[in-house]
């Protein structure tokens, strides 16, 4: 996509049962087609229609498209569907391209042999595959836009990484897929989800400054948003409690900026909840409305609001989930802080950690059923869609 598009996120609720259905609608700054979709309404399978501009480009999120109308064609006026009810444009700046995975800080993958840095390494190797990388993708990308295939998410790339320690390590990075013109991002814009022969319990376990922990608590997210179909943040404070109602609002927006608010439960003292709320609402935006479009309850309205709790736990949580746990609140410093990272199985986490908080899941999002993987087998890369929403 070049660089005069925008990318606005929006929410239109089915006209039969009120489901909110997310979808990215990009807009240029000029010529932009008018049209729409006719969609099937992921809770009640009842078919309705969503007008946008520019319905090629644009993408739907967990919900599938029937069929795009263009004006020009006159073709829109053929679907017999009702139109969806309201339509929502988020108004937070709630964008994915948020979370990065910054290479120039300390690593969370080392070698758990020869200590050596992984996460620039592998960005190293990567960069030097990159044009046939590139050519793969771009080369599997027409022909998806070309035929019919099965849903994506993102786009992963496993990536051979020699080390001083004489074994070969595997990185994964990967990207989201957009079945449009956007370019492939530059290996740093892509996200590094998982080196092999490293060992984060080793890495994240001992006593960090708090901006460290932060920086990891992003790699960790970089991770297990490829990984694991649902995170949990729990923390009695968003921010410090001094901060100014703006300052706490930025550390909200960049949590709501790294985390995808479909797939992450917050769990935060009510203080903290009451604060954001009027934060919110300073900044021009109503809480209720953001609740019925279901772009605001799974975030932090899900949550038990214990006045007593100091638990700060990260979790992402899949059949094993991984942990994180220690001293730090969500907010940068040079205070020293403990930290410990660990495993355990799903059962386990709801006992230990969800249960005394008296917090219940809401029911993940399916994920897509495939991935487009990019693999080298030691001559040629090639890239091709694989079963799962993610090898690791
Ligand atoms: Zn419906
Ligand atoms: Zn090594
Ligand atoms: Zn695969």
């Amino acid at each position: 996509m070049n660089s005069d598009s925008k990318l606005i996120r929006q929410a239109a609720k089915c006209p039969e049962c009120g489901t909110p259905h997310h979808y990215v609608e990009v807009s240029f700054s000029f010529a932009n087609d008018k049209g729409g979709w006719e969609v099937e309404c992921r809770e009640c399978r009842k078919r309705f229609t969503i007008r946008l501009k520019n319905p090629e480009e644009s993408s739907a999120e967990g919900f599938r498209i029937l069929r795009r109308f263009d004006d020009d064609n006159n073709d829109g006026q053929q679907s017999s569907a009702p139109a969806a009810s309201e339509i929502v444009q988020y108004s937070l700046d709630i964008n994915e391209n948020k979370l990065r995975f910054d290479f120039d800080s300390e690593p969370i993958y080392r070698c758990t042999l020869s200590g050596a840095d992984l996460e620039k390494a592998s960005l190293a190797e990567l960069e030097k595959h990159l044009p046939d990388v590139s050519q793969a993708f771009y080369t599997a990308r027409n022909y998806m836009l070309a035929s019919n295939v099965p849903d994506c998410e993102h786009a992963v790339i496993p990536v051979p990484v020699p080390c001083k320690c004489g074994s070969t390590h595997k990185a994964t990075f990967y990207f989201p897929l957009r079945l449009n013109d956007t370019p492939m991002p530059e290996p740093r814009q892509m996200l590094l989800a998982d080196v092999e022969g490293s060992s984060l319990d080793e890495e994240l376990t001992g006593i960090f400054s708090k901006t460290f922990l932060m920086g990891a608590l992003e790699k960790l997210t970089a991770r297990w948003r490829l990984k694991f179909d649902q995170i949990v943040i729990a923390s009695p404070f968003i921010a410090h409690q001094y901060m100014s109602k703006a300052n706490k609002l930025g550390v909200w927006e960049w949590l709501l900026g790294i985390f995808d608010p479909r797939r992450t439960l917050f769990i935060t003292r009510s203080s903290s909840y009451k604060d954001y709320k009027s934060a919110l609402l300073e900044s021009g935006l109503n809480h209720d409305m953001l609740v019925s479009f279901g772009l605001e309850s799974q975030i932090v309205g899900a949550g038990t609001k214990k006045q007593d709790f100091h638990a700060k736990v990260y979790i992402g949580l899949g059949d094993t989930c991984e942990i994180l746990s220690g001293s730090a609140n969500l907010v940068r410093g040079k205070s020293l802080e403990n930290a410990t990272f660990g495993f355990a199985e799903r059962k386990r986490v709801e006992t230990r950690y969800l249960d005394p908080l008296g917090a219940t899941l809401p029911q993940a999002l399916p994920r897509a059923s495939h991935h487009l993987a990019i693999t080298y087998d030691g001559t040629k890369w090639r890239a091709d869609a694989h079963e799962g929403p993610s090898p690791i």
